[in-house]
């Protein structure tokens, strides 16, 4: 028979009867059907999953529940991911490098989606069958996100004018891509990528189907949720003020705002020295608090003692460390923690759920695998 995990209350109640001694991610499916909901309803256009942000099962088959029909992938083994989720999931392939084995597996999963950077990439496209839509993605100079994506991939606008142009003339369906970034808090950098994209049809004379708006919209970091129906309406209106009547279709394939609410992290203290001063945590840089080192200090931290309560004292300033045995795997910026903080109690951090097991190594025989269901989420803001 099928297994099916336990639900828990909350993060406090299984702490409190399991007293795990590794790190865990609590995942509440009901904060991520909300969010999903959230962007279903808000965002003009097909909501797709950025399916690196957080490629776990139980993430990507809540999503097919919640009505998410399209994924954006980067590799074979994140197509693999989604057939297993879902028999008839349109995949996205958008990363624009790829090697003859990767188009290959592409081409037999059905990839719907391509996106290009360059002429010699669009080389290696030959294969692809023409029903299928090749995005060109560009990329300008603009600020307002954590970190830049536009350095890594993206034609400037001339060379995206010259792709543009061969992908309608070799016969597939033309589209045009950008991504401004990862928690990009400014909706700006979509507004100027968006008029960046007409002056680029423009001047290829070309009609595009689509226009993907990539990722990148802003997670909770500080307690504050993030005004999503803001950066939809200015994108909405961007589009319409360079579009008119003659719109492209849109797309949006956000990863990080997606997930991050429906995971807070528990680690556990294993050590205390220096009266308090120091902190070590069987969590770290090398695993799933990867993301603190990348974005910064989050604000909403908690600690719960072994018994689940809350530890209420004032914040004391701490250097936290991970659990390996290298001297880099440390928080750079610490954690103020409670000054009743004792061995044995766990930190919680919310809003967890992107780029934590994701990218969590097994350095040391440490790291993030972990996953408990649960009901209820405290500290996490509520759409
Ligand atoms: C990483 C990535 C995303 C998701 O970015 P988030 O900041 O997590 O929303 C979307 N599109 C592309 C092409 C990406 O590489």
């Amino acid at each position: 028979m099928q297994q099916i995990p336990p639900l828990w209350l909350s993060p406090e109640t299984h702490l409190a009867r399991s007293t795990p001694d590794h790190p865990i991610l609590y995942f509440s499916p009901r904060v991520l059907h909300d969010v999903a909901n959230r962007f279903q309803r808000g965002f003009p256009g097909l909501v797709t999953y950025a399916v690196k942000a957080n490629p776990h099962p139980a993430v990507l088959s809540n999503l097919v529940a919640a009505g998410i029909t399209g994924f954006d992938v980067a590799s074979p083994a994140e197509m693999d991911a989604v057939r297993a989720a879902s028999p008839d999931a349109v995949m996205h392939y958008n990363n624009p490098v790829r090697s003859e084995v990767e188009i290959a597996a592409g081409i037999a999963h059905g990839v719907a989606s391509w996106s290009v950077d360059e002429p010699s990439e669009l080389d290696k496209l030959a294969d692809v069958p023409k029903s299928c839509e090749i995005a060109v993605r560009f990329a300008l100079p603009v600020a307002g996100a954590a970190y830049d994506f536009g350095s890594k991939f993206g034609a400037e606008p001339d060379m995206a004018i010259e792709l543009l142009k061969r992908v309608a003339a070799e016969g597939w369906t033309p589209a045009l891509c950008f991504h401004p970034g990862t928690q990009c808090e400014d909706e700006s950098a979509w507004v100027e990528y968006v008029h960046a994209a007409k002056r680029i049809i423009d001047a290829a004379g070309v009609k595009i189907a689509r226009l993907n708006v990539g990722g990148g919209f802003a997670a909770n970091r500080d307690g504050v949720a993030p005004d999503l129906e803001k950066v939809f309406a200015a994108i909405w209106v961007a589009v319409d003020a360079a579009f008119g009547d003659d719109k492209p279709g849109l797309i949006c394939e956000p990863g990080r705002a997606m997930v991050s609410e429906s995971f807070t992290l528990a680690a556990r203290i294993k050590g205390i020295r220096k009266a308090g001063e120091v902190v070590f945590l069987n969590d770290g840089i090398y695993g799933g608090l990867v993301d603190i080192r990348d974005m910064g200090l989050p604000g909403r931290v908690e600690v719960v003692a072994a018994d689940g309560t809350r530890r209420g004292a004032d914040a004391q300033p701490r250097v936290v460390f991970g659990p390996t045995c290298d001297s880099l795997d440390r928080l750079p910026d610490g954690l103020p923690l409670p000054r009743d903080t004792q061995i044995g109690d766990y930190v919680l951090f919310p809003g967890l759920g992107a780029y934590s097991s994701a990218m969590s190594t097994q350095f040391n025989g440490y790291g993030l695998s972990d996953v408990a269901t649960v009901i209820e989420l405290s500290g996490q803001a509520r759409p």
